[in-house]
């Protein structure tokens, strides 16, 4: 099923006018700091700042209201100050699509910038399972990485995502699959995304895993993520335990310690290869940082250990990476390192040049990674229908030429 919602897409060519185009920054999706600097530009007194911060976090993260006016401890007049200079928006819903497996894909457009002829678009879904839900967000707007089965890939980095941007994401799909512990108490929503009937009251949990495996590589705007994620994991607020959150990189192999250091999420890495010549061809960043440097990278993950395991992403492409001596050779390369596998199963997309592995042989390759101890490793594809699965992932955001990149962080 599709279903589109009310949208008006953006005038490509229409000249912005400041006053007119100008929307109130949102607060939703702020870290502290980011809160208590809007206070401050509000003339909020200094010693007032910490406590307001700490309202404004239960009323944002614990409870997910939409409007200033549900906020009850703040009085009315700092209310209709907040409200005048701010929102609580969300990133804009352009679509939103619901697969036959109930996996949920949301197409965001996100507020243009001074240097953006249009509106940037991202894109983040939710995939139920009977034990849990994951919520997959992006972390840029396309890649700098071309991995060459990746849909991503082929569309180049527009820019790195702001923090409010990554948070929006996970408040956004709480708001549409009604996720909030208290969604009674969320006061007068002041948008149109309440109206749909899926959004009941419920007090259990929906998304209950983040991952970092939509749109982008999510090492090359480390500090946004990792604010993005501390927000996350705030126990006062949404309360996502870090066991829970999974960032998933290709290998940007300086920043794997810092991660560990400064955001000590679980960590997975889209290996798909055994050997460097080939995984220079499937994921060119190995070409900066080869197979041993990653692994190195891997051991030294800080708080690795039996329970904590790195996930190792493999993808079955038919003929190039999926015989049994690869299967083995991966087998061997991860000895040591306390590890899942993961197999996925390649996922097509318009003009991708690989297939996916048969079934048969994706069973006798999960065999051999059984036998040598790592358990049900196959990654069952979700939302193919709706292009919801891996690497499939792909706005139309404009590509913008080199020149007007240069304020996108690409990495080092
Ligand atoms: N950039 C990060 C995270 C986003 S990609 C990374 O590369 O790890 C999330 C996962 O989907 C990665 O393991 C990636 O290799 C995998 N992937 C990408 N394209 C895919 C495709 N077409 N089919 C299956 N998996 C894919
Ligand atoms: Fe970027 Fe990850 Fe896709 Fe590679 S697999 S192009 S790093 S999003």
């Amino acid at each position: 099923m599709v279903l589109v919602l009310d949208s008006t897409p953006a005038p490509e060519n229409a000249a912005p006018t400041a006053a007119v185009t100008a929307p109130r920054p949102t607060l939703a999706g702020l870290g502290r700091e980011g809160l208590a600097a809007a206070l401050a530009a509000i003339g909020v007194p200094e010693r007032q700042r910490r406590m307001r911060v700490g309202q404004l976090w239960t009323w944002l993260y614990a409870h997910g209201v939409t409007s200033f006016d549900a906020m009850t401890d703040i009085s009315k007049e700092l209310r209709g100050r907040l409200a005048a200079a701010y929102s609580l928006d969300r990133p804009e819903i352009v679509t939103e699509q619901i697969s036959a497996d109930g996996t949920r894909k949301w197409l965001l457009r996100l507020p243009r910038r001074g240097h953006e002829a249009r509106a940037p678009e991202i894109e983040t879904v939710y995939i139920p399972e009977s034990d849990r839900g994951t919520l997959c967000i992006s972390s840029q707007v396309g890649c700098t990485l071309n991995c060459s089965f990746c849909h991503t890939g082929t569309q180049r980095l527009v820019r790195n995502l702001e923090v409010s941007e990554i948070v929006g994401q996970i408040l956004l799909a709480r708001d549409r699959i009604g996720d909030w512990p208290n969604f009674a108490d969320r006061g007068a929503p002041d948008g149109a995304e309440i109206k749909d009937t899926h959004l009941l009251p419920s007090s259990e949990r929906k998304i209950t895993n983040i991952v970092l495996m939509g749109m982008g590589e999510p090492l090359y705007n480390f500090e946004n993520v990792r604010d993005a994620m501390l927000v996350a994991s705030d126990s006062g607020g949404l309360a996502f335990s870090k066991r829970r959150i999974t960032l998933s990189t290709s290998g940007v192999v300086p920043n794997i310690a810092r991660w560990g250091e400064e955001a000590d999420t679980m960590l997975a890495i889209s290996l798909h290869a055994t050997r460097d010549d080939l995984r220079d061809v499937l994921v060119p960043i190995n070409k900066k940082y080869p197979i041993a440097e990653l692994l190195a990278a891997c051991r030294a993950y800080p708080g690795l250990s039996n329970a904590r395991r790195i996930t190792f992403e493999y993808v079955m492409l038919k003929g190039v990476n999926d015989s049994l001596a690869e299967a083995r050779a991966l087998v061997r390369l991860l000895a040591g390192i306390p590890a899942k596998i993961n197999l996925i199963p390649f996922n097509p997309w318009p003009g991708s040049p690989y297939e996916c592995s048969d079934w048969e042989q994706i069973e006798r390759f999960a065999e051999v990674v059984n036998r040598a101890g790592y358990a049900s490793p196959v990654r069952t594809p979700r939302g193919r229908d709706i292009l919801a699965a891996c690497g499939q992932l792909k706005s139309e955001s404009i590509k913008l030429r080199a020149s007007q990149r240069a304020t996108a962080a690409e990495g080092p």
